[in-house]
């Protein structure tokens, strides 16, 4: 690495999603003015230090892949909840989303991702092994909640397929997502309608 540190911070904050090149200067500059500021504890090392933590000490919660600090995640370590139901999600955002919007009782899996020929994103690339492991007796329905696009609906239907053999009930969100939605920037009650009216899939 030849660049200067600054060049070399924003290139680094540049491959994070969703920061472009702009973006990406401007945090890189902003950390260094809040890490020589008066009075001001470093920015810098703060972040520095919750960026090591947290990838040291954060995993993927050994029944559905949603990331927790323990062996199980808050939620299947929750004996109230319903665990003969199966949320199926692409990402830990839509997690939240969901537990946001209130009603939901069951538990979830994580795919970390969904299907995407055209990046590259085949079945193997999710946490699909790990859902069929978990299909014994106890799972009554899987619910597919992936997103409303094109990715998330080829995802359901692979999901769907993979899942009929165990002669679960299967279930897809009601309409009301609208189309070309992610999961996770619609609104609560919008979002635990679509639950609670979900269809036969
Ligand atoms: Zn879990």
């Amino acid at each position: 690495m030849s660049q200067d540190p600054i060049t070399r911070l924003a290139l680094e904050l540049g491959r994070l999603p969703g920061i472009g090149e702009r973006s990406a200067q401007r945090l890189a500059y902003y950390v260094i003015k809040a890490s020589h500021g008066t009075g001001r504890k470093s920015l810098a090392h703060d972040l520095a230090t919750a960026l090591v933590e947290c990838v040291e000490q954060a995993r993927f919660c050994g029944t559905c892949q949603n990331l927790t600090t323990s062996a199980l995640c808050g939620v299947c370590s929750d004996s109230r909840r319903d665990k003969t139901v199966i949320c199926v999600i692409e990402g830990v955002a839509d997690l939240r989303a969901i537990e946001a919007s209130g009603g939901y009782r069951g538990v979830y899996h994580v795919l970390h991702g969904s299907l995407s020929p055209l990046e590259g994103v085949g079945p193997d690339d999710l946490r699909l092994r790990e859902l069929v492991a978990r299909l014994g007796d106890e799972v009554k329905e899987i619910i597919l909640a992936t997103n409303a696009d094109v990715e998330g609906d080829a995802t359901a239907l692979y999901v769907a397929r993979l899942v009929r053999p165990y002669g679960l009930k299967v279930t897809r969100l009601a309409s009301g997502i609208p189309m070309g939605g992610e999961l996770e920037y619609v609104d609560q009650a919008t979002l635990g309608r679509a639950l609670e009216n979900r269809r036969d899939f």
